[in-house]
C-alpha cells in the first residue's frame, strides 16, 4: 500500500516494439535457435517473471521434440539508485542441466549483473553448452562482459514495459513494449 502511494505516476506510453514486430523478430529467433541444436537435447530457462510472455511464444516457436523447460527466480539485493549487484535464486530449475545445452530466455539485459551471476551459476554445473536470448539487449549499458546470442531487439535508452515487462508489477499483460514516461 505504501509503496504504490510512493510510486511516480506514468504520464504516458510511448509504443516501441508493436505485436506484429515481436512475433516476427520471434519466429526469426526460433527459426535461428533451431537450425543451432537441431533435435539434441535443450533445457530452455525462463527467468521470471519478466521473460514469461516471451518464453512462450519463443517455445511455441521452436521444433525441437527433445527440449525440456524449466524457470528460475533471480532477486537482486541492493540499493535502487545503483544497479543491483548481489543476485540470487529465489527459485532454482529442477532439471539436471549437466551435460545438456541450456538456453536462458530473459526479458532484457541491462547491466549484466543478473546474467552474469545465472550464467556463472550454470557454467559450474557443466552443462553442454550455455547460451542466452533476450528479447532486448541494452548493450551499451553493459557494466560486466555478458554477450547476448540470440537478441530480439536492441535499445540505447528508455525504461520499457509490456509483454512480460512491469513498473512496478504492472504493464506486463500489454501485448506490445512501450515505453514510459514519468
Ligand atoms: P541487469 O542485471 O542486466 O542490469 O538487469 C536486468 C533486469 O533489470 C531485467 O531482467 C529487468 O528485470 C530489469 N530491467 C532493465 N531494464 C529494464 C527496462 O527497461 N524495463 C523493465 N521493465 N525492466 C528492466
Ligand atoms: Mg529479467
Ligand atoms: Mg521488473
Amino acid at each position: 500500500m505504501s509503496e504504490e502511494a510512493a510510486l511516480t505516476p506514468v504520464k504516458a506510453l510511448k509504443p516501441v516494439f508493436s505485436q506484429e514486430m515481436i512475433a516476427v523478430r520471434v519466429r526469426e529467433l526460433a527459426a535461428e535457435i533451431d537450425a543451432l541444436y537441431g533435435q539434441e537435447p535443450l533445457v530452455a530457462v525462463c527467468v521470471l517473471k519478466g521473460g514469461f510472455i516471451f518464453f512462450s511464444d519463443l517455445v511455441r516457436a521452436l521444433h525441437n521434440e527433445n527440449m525440456e523447460l524449466d524457470f528460475v527466480r533471480l532477486s537482486s539485493y541492493g540499493k535502487k539508485a545503483t544497479s543491483s549487484k548481489h543476485v540470487i535464486f529465489s527459485k532454482d530449475v529442477e532439471i539436471d542441466i549437466a551435460g545438456k545445452h541450456v538456453l536462458i530466455v530473459e526479458d532484457i539485459v541491462d547491466s549484466g549483473h543478473s546474467m552474469q551471476f545465472l550464467m556463472s551459476q550454470f557454467a559450474a554445473r557443466r552443462p553442454r553448452s550455455l547460451r542466452l536470448a533476450a528479447l532486448v539487449d541494452k548493450g551499451e549499458r553493459r557494466e560486466v562482459d555478458v554477450k547476448v546470442d540470440f537478441a530480439g531487439f536492441k535499445l540505447t535508452e528508455g525504461f520499457i514495459v509490456g509483454y512480460g515487462l512491469d513498473y512496478a508489477e504492472r504493464y506486463r499483460m500489454l501485448p506490445g513494449v512501450f515505453e514510459v514516461t514519468l
